[in-house]
């Protein structure tokens, strides 16, 4: 859309717009609330010095913290929304940086407590854990706890803090090299055009359906990136090192049970995953001969493998059909969700359209005194239906969890943060495929699942074997220099593309340009995630109403108890390889079902 064609927000039907005006009437009212935090703050800073006295002051001192950290996001999250809706708007910006500023003040003053909490000595502790104050917060001591083996004392531990700003200078140069200073030669468009390329118009390039196209932008991408690649593999070096050095001075047995201990997940489920995925492969080389063929190519290339192989159906949904579409998509979860999904709409959850000066994107936002919002830039297409049923997966996990847990175990970790998303994706797919006869939509809609499930779990299955073989490279001494990560990453990216893409060479620097591998053992999550959505969705189109009670189990249990265990309750076992080997299943059908589709 052009700019000149922008609505202006106030131009906007009401009904398509958030009402944020539930959380405050008017700017006095936040800044009546910002300004209490401080007294908040100071109250809660009594306690310092006294945790270990009883288990009633301590409890006191959890209750005064949490109360001060609710206040705190309900603040900070009504500014960064009303900022969202139009980011040049000054004065909503500075609430937010006021909000920010303030939230940095209080992790800075706060930063005793944990230490504190964690030296009241073991066999007290232990009593204060039996005591029944203390019964509710249990749990969250407990996790805490767990951490003790692995603190330092107080002076080392200052000594971390003091150097962790230097330490991050590897990754920090990452990102300054590469959205900063790195710039790519022109290449010529589908027009023939000269244009820049950059890192946000490449994929729109590798989508081209002209092979030059992509072929020019994936060569002077890799070649631009070849020419740093020892600055590139000096900073990853530097942050896979900084990983090992934190985990070895916290005794933790490698960098990898390091990264994984915050969640309390095995190191069997990492490789488990990693091995899973490796039994599957003849699925993905399979999708790749088909798209071979349907592309008509010799030989497929990396740069071939991101064009849609069935063009966007040009279906124009409008928004009330969007909403229906995803109510009846969500309807085999039962009354339950279904009456709680129609809030989203009646109680005006949603920031429907694009408007001047709003955030782009989509995402869902909110806190505990919040409703779960959801900020989309709704254009009518299939995508943006996709996006609304993600996007409420997300808002209705929040809500969820919000309503059935307190504020102390409300807010889901990361591991299961994509899960409720991605299941009503599946759902969605399910109810379109059953719902329409149009060939071009079941093959579009086949290679939307296709594609998600190839770039969530074979690309971060891959990016996360990648990432394990480096951190136990350099434990075991060896240097990562370019070759090293040159020539393993040409090889794993073979093994998993298999004998019907025949790899440019140039792929072997695609290391050099994932940030995800700054991110210390992350990206393994969005396979777990995704893998887990596919067998919950499956279980909730069973129907068997024991499967889905389970599903909503996971949706209410916020933080209340460890990740694999929810999961576990739900229905899915990621300590073993089922769910990804089922999932992947589901791949390997769809391929089946794309081929005799599109008749090759
Ligand atoms: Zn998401």
């Amino acid at each position: 859309m052009s700019d000149k064609k922008l609505l202006m927000r106030k131009d906007i039907p009401r009904e398509m717009t958030w009402d944020l005006d539930v959380m405050y009437k008017n700017t006095a009212g936040w800044e009546k609330d910002f300004a209490r935090i401080p007294e908040l703050l100071e109250k809660f800073l009594a306690f310092k010095g006294r945790l270990s006295e009883s288990p009633s002051v301590l409890k006191q001192a959890i209750e005064a913290d949490d109360a001060m950290e609710r206040l705190a996001e309900k603040v900070y999250v009504y500014a960064h929304l009303r900022s969202d809706e139009d980011t040049g708007n000054s004065k909503n910006r500075s609430k937010v940086d006021r909000a920010s500023a303030l939230f940095a003040e209080i992790s800075g003053k706060t930063a005793w407590f944990d230490p504190e909490i964690m030296d009241i000595p073991a066999d007290k502790m232990e009593d204060f854990l039996q005591s029944e104050e203390l019964s509710f917060y249990a749990r969250s001591l407990r996790e805490l706890l767990r951490e003790r083996p692995h603190t330092l004392s107080e002076k080392e531990e200052r000594i971390l803090g003091m150097s962790s700003d230097v330490m991050s200078t590897p990754s920090k140069t990452f990102s300054m090299l590469n959205n900063a200073d790195l710039s790519f030669p022109e290449i010529k468009n589908e027009q023939g055009t000269e244009v820049e390329l950059t890192h946000g118009n490449y994929i729109k390039f590798l989508e081209s359906s002209k092979r030059e196209v992509r072929k020019a932008a994936f060569e002077a991408m890799y070649d631009t990136y070849n020419n740093f690649r020892n600055t590139f593999s000096s900073t990853l070096d530097g942050t896979v090192k900084r990983h090992i050095l934190s985990s070895k001075l916290r005794s933790h047995k490698s960098a990898l049970s390091s990264a994984l201990f915050g969640d309390n997940i095995p190191e069997e489920v990492y490789r488990n995953l990693i091995q899973a995925v490796h039994d599957k492969l003849p699925a993905l080389h399979k999708y790749m001969q088909l798209r071979c063929d349907a592309l008509k190519l010799e030989k497929m290339d990396m740069y071939d493998i991101f064009c849609p192989l069935v063009p966007e159906c040009k279906v124009e949904v409008s928004w009330g059909e969007a909403v229906n579409w995803v109510r009846e998509a969500l309807k085999p979860m039962g009354k339950e969700y279904c009456d709680t999904l129609e809030k989203a709409f009646s109680q005006r959850w949603v920031d429907v359209l694009e408007c001047r000066g709003k955030r782009s994107g989509a995402y869902s936002s909110g806190c505990y005194d919040s409703y779960p919002y959801l900020l989309l830039n709704f254009h009518g297409t299939l995508n943006d239906v996709f996006t609304l049923a993600h996007e409420l997966g997300h808002s209705m996990h929040s809500y969820c969890s919000h309503q059935a847990q307190e504020y102390h175990y409300a807010d889901y970790r990361i591991f299961v943060a994509e899960v409720a998303s991605t299941t009503n994706e599946q759902l969605l797919h399910h109810y379109l495929m059953e719902n329409t006869d149009d060939k071009k939509l079941k093959a579009y809609l086949l290679c939307h699942l296709l594609d998600e499930l190839r770039g969530t779990i074979y690309r971060q299955t891959q990016f996360a074997e990648f990432e394990l073989w480096m951190h136990e490279q350099s434990e075991q001494g060896i240097p990562l220099t370019p070759d090293v990560l040159c020539e393993k990453y040409f090889e794993l990216n073979k093994l998993y593309y298999g004998d019907a893409v025949n790899a440019d060479q140039r792929i072997e620097m695609e290391w050099a340009r994932i940030p995800h591998f700054y991110y210390n053992f992350y990206v393994y999550k969005y396979a777990t995630g995704i893998s887990a959505a596919v067998e919950l969705s499956q279980n909730i189109l069973s129907g068997n109403s024991k499967k889905i009670e389970d599903y909503f189990g996971f949706l209410k249990a916020g933080d209340s108890k460890d990740v694999l265990d929810i999961m576990k309750d739900a229905g899915v076992d990621l300590s073993t390889p089922k769910p990804v080997h089922d999932a992947l299943d589901l791949f390997d059908k769809t391929v089946d079902q794309l081929r005799e589709l599109l008749e090759i």
